[in-house]
């Protein structure tokens, strides 16, 4: 596209790039005081030399003393970096990690986000082919491995927060101590080729250099990780931790949002404004915006000229563009309250903590492998996760901690969380796995296997979904859904859809079942809100309703007025359609059209998800529970879905959560006999009792 400027243009975009680069520059040249200032500049020698003279390396480091930020960049300056032999690859459990460290290091280095220094994640990608550090999504790497089996484009990947045992990151442990050796291998080959003078000239040869494995963890418990990495050398960071005081509450709080905003009220009130922010850990999305009400509320109750509280959220599925306000100081006349899930336990720190509120909670998956069900739960977090939180407060200087539960309480909690790989389905690793050559799942080398019973439902899963063939091989259609970023149950859907000719419902549905909630259900306003949904309703239920929602949210050109009147989270709606311009995008590469669409056959979308979602459906039983098929569960309709009260005899659904009861979310009706057609192999025998 340069080609169509004329010269008189040229020589501005010159001039102006020139004065962009100064402006680079600059706030590099304000930041490296900042860096120099971080417990790690100290240890660059000693963690350059011992990467340099170790193929792998453990580093330990207390959150915030600069690993992810530097360490890096030492890599860089050492030479680690080059075209011919590739980069540095640094992974991260989250996407909002990735992208906001990215930024970060890009302004260290003085360059533009996505030259030097960029980032990858799942339906973003801010890297070019100049990049030689590049920050990506623990996900995002293991699908590279599928494209470049031997990680070629780097000579150095570090797996950064492996303390919190993700699963992707526990399953890339496995395959770079595969690939290390491989790399190793391929070397030593080549060099006794090159003696003997056999194997060519060696110029047909692409470059390889080692692979250099460097393991990051904010916790001491590193002596798995370098048994895991056959003892490989552990390098210990200083920290550099203030005093922290501590303190319980002497009851239990039943509802902890509310204890948190009296506290934080309390901490903002006795507090000077500029002596520092509070940051809030709460377990989700939901928590995170009826905090955020509950502090505006008490806001508008606060004297016209105090101090007021400003309110930042950050999680997962923020909009990138929203994510920026955390990071900055607060307005005159503010204090920031940073509302956070365990993100901001140590994969991000945000500058000038003083205060943390701890609620003691968090949201994870389980995976309950008998009944092959998985589920989201808020559940007590672990004492290694309490501690971090607390130390979050005593980053620069003397803070506090209120734990919004008892003393006793913390000592019940475990020592540590339990890694990812052993509480929530396989299905999406083990085909990824498959696709990476690795046809022997059980006998993989897991840092923590997962239980049998758990990898063969991932198998089976992957079996009945058409992926695996019945000898355990994958199949074209499983290559397919291997290549493609989403769930195998949801590539099969899209898969599905270009044979039935609905894949543009189809996209729209997986990108609006892509965030938590669509709608807003204020606790003050629940049926105010549960009426405006209902214009939205579909008979079918919540797939078909929240096509009708995005159609009317084009329609209104996504005016806030709109979606304030209607209930609709506008904040989740620009991700949606976020995911959904990826996914477009994404199919136009892949040659499947993204406009095919059913028109108003609303069965044929339906029956299009089944294909993928047949074990996630539940018959209805005589005394009004439903019963999941895969498992036998008992379960319930989710009160927010507009199926709820109504009883179809046979529904699937999107997600279970655990609340009180097992509640089944986005929930659609279906005709019992549907689901032996879309499901043959695993429920073909089940039709004749299935019809009556
Ligand atoms: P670690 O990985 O050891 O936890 P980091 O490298 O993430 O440490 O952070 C080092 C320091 O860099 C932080 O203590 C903070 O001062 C600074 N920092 C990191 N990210 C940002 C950001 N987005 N904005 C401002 N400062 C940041
Ligand atoms: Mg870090």
């Amino acid at each position: 596209s340069h080609g169509r400027h004329h010269h008189h243009d040229k020589d501005q975009s010159h001039q102006k790039s020139k004065k962009n680069q100064k402006s680079y520059a600059k706030i590099a040249e304000k930041l490296l005081v900042q860096r120099k200032g971080l417990p790690i500049y100290g240890a660059k020698e000693p963690l350059v030399g011992g990467i340099k003279s170790n193929s792998t390396v453990i580093v330990v480091g207390e959150t915030g003393s600069g690993k992810t930020t530097q360490i890096p960049q030492f890599l860089l300056e050492a030479g680690f970096a080059n075209e011919s032999c590739g980069g540095i690859a640094v992974t991260q459990p989250r996407r909002v990690a990735a992208i906001s460290i990215a930024k970060r290091v890009a302004e260290e280095v003085g360059t533009p986000l996505g030259g030097r220094v960029g980032y990858s994640v799942r339906f973003d990608d801010m890297s070019s082919e100049y990049t030689q550090i590049k920050y990506l999504t623990d996900g995002m790497l293991l699908r590279e491995v599928l494209l470049d089996p031997m990680l070629k484009r780097y000579q150095v990947v570090v797996l950064d927060e492996a303390h919190e045992r993700t699963l992707r990151t526990d399953i890339l442990m496995g395959m770079l101590k595969q690939i290390q050796k491989r790399r190793a291998d391929m070397i030593a080959k080549r060099r006794k080729d090159r003696r003997s003078g056999t194997g060519g000239n060696g110029a047909e040869h692409e470059k390889v250099t080692n692979l250099k494995i460097v393991v990051m963890s904010a916790t001491l418990d590193a002596e798995r990780f370098s048994k895991y990495f056959d003892n490989a050398p552990i390098l210990y960071v200083a920290g550099r931790q203030h005093h922290v005081t501590v303190y319980n509450t002497l009851e239990p709080q039943p509802d902890y949002l509310d204890a948190a905003n009296i506290v934080s009220t309390q901490v903002h009130l006795e507090n000077p404004v500029d002596g520092g922010d509070v940051l809030v850990f709460l377990a989700g999305q939901d928590d995170i915006e009826n905090m955020e009400k509950l502090i505006h509320e008490t806001n508008s109750h606060l004297p016209e000229n105090m101090a007021k509280m400003l309110p930042c959220p950050i999680f997962a599925a923020l909009p990138t563009a929203q994510q920026a306000k955390v990071f900055q100081p607060a307005p005159p006349g503010f204090r920031k309250i940073v509302l956070a899930t365990n993100i901001a336990e140590t994969s991000v720190t945000i500058p000038g903590i003083r205060y943390v509120i701890d609620t003691g909670v968090h949201k994870v998956r389980d995976y309950d492998a008998r009944v092959g069900v998985e589920s989201l739960q808020v559940q007590p977090i672990s004492k290694s996760s309490a501690r971090q939180r607390t130390g979050r407060a005593g980053r620069e200087a003397p803070g506090a901690c209120y734990r919004l539960y008892m003393e006793s309480s913390f000592q019940e909690l475990d020592d540590d969380g339990i890694p990812e790989i052993k509480r929530c389905n396989l299905a999406m690793v083990v085909i990824q796995m498959k696709a990476s050559g690795i046809s022997d799942i059980m006998g993989f080398e897991y840092m923590d296997p997962p239980s049998k019973a758990s990898l063969k439902n991932a198998l089976l899963e992957l079996y009945a979904l058409a992926a695996l063939d019945d000898h355990g091989h994958l199949t074209d259609l499983g290559r397919w859904m291997a290549e493609f970023p989403l769930e195998p149950s949801y590539s099969k859907v899209i898969y599905e859809s270009q044979k039935q000719g609905c894949t543009k419902e189809a996209i729209n549905i997986v990108s609006l079942l892509s965030v938590d909630s669509i709608f807003y259900i204020p606790n003050d306003k629940r049926d105010e809100s549960m009426s405006a949904q209902k214009k939205f309703s579909h008979s079918d239920g919540d797939h078909l309703t929240y096509l009708n929602l995005l159609d009317a949210y084009i329609q209104a050109n996504g005016d806030k007025d709109w979606c304030r009147d209607h209930f609709v989270n506008i904040r989740n709606m620009q991700h949606v359609l976020n995911v959904r311009k990826q996914l477009v995008g994404l199919c136009n590469r892949l040659n499947i059209d993204p406009n095919m669409s059913c028109g108003t056959s609303t069965d044929t979308v339906l029956k299009c998800f089944l294909a993928g979602f047949f074990h996630h459906c539940a018959l209805l039983q005589p005394d009004n529970t439903y019963r999941t098929l895969n498992g036998s569960q008992t379960t319930y309709i989710h009160p927010g879905s507009s199926l709820f009260g109504k009883r179809p005899p046979a529904i699937f659904y999107d997600q279970l959560v655990f609340t009180n009861k097992l509640h089944a979310r986005s929930v659609s009706a279906i005709d019992p006999s549907w689901i032996a057609t879309a499901a043959p192999k695993l429920y073909g025998h089940f039709s004749k009792s299935l019809k009556n």
